[in-house]
């Protein structure tokens, strides 16, 4: 099967390294379970877009963190075609290439795709911590299956119930591997 993996929040802890830095820079303490949207502002500040500044520094963008498993998960996957689709900006891509290089050196097709338009992405499966690019994965084709890879900004008011028998709620990598392991025997 072809599957789409999603970067941060699924393969880097981009929400864990950032609120570090928030806390550093501006001395607000956050932790994950304060980020329950995907529009999450503090101070007036968006945190997407304090990602995206983050993310234009190869030294930051070198330097993230994973998810907990993701290494070993995507190693359970040979025998799939499996590779990267993200929304980080062309500014970040010289070192997010070379950051996957290190960390998943087996992984070496790359797509850019804005939220909202990765159903755009030849795939059968999307693994992706964002209901809203979940919901447009699986609206687009019947057979798609969409693993919605669990934190506290993961649901966003969509449609996604609407999907049930398409998608998948996974909290860590164990139960993404479980996730693709069913939808490869039902397939
Ligand atoms: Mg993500």
């Amino acid at each position: 099967m072809k599957i789409a993996v999603d970067i941060d929040g699924v393969l880097a802890d981009q929400v864990g390294a950032a609120l570090k830095v928030i806390e550093n820079e501006y001395g607000h303490k956050y932790c994950k379970n304060d980020i329950n949207r995907a529009h999450w502002t503090f101070e007036g500040r968006e945190l997407w877009s304090e990602i995206g500044r983050l993310l234009a520094d190869p030294e930051y963008t070198l330097g993230l963190p994973l998810i907990e498993g993701s290494q070993r998960g995507i190693k359970q996957l040979t025998g799939h075609e499996v590779f990267v689709v993200t929304a980080r900006r062309q500014n970040a891509e010289g070192a997010t290439k070379q950051w996957l290089n290190v960390h998943f050196p087996c992984l070496k097709d790359y797509y850019r795709a804005r939220t909202g338009t990765k159903h755009k992405i030849p795939s059968d499966i999307l693994v992706d911590d964002l209901d809203l690019n979940i919901v447009e994965f699986v609206k687009s084709h019947p057979e798609r299956r969409g693993i919605l890879f669990m934190h506290p900004w993961s649901i966003n008011g969509t449609d996604i119930a609407d999907y049930s028998a398409q998608v998948y709620y996974c909290p860590e990598w164990e139960s993404v591997i479980g996730a693709i392991k069913d939808i490869d025997r039902a397939g």
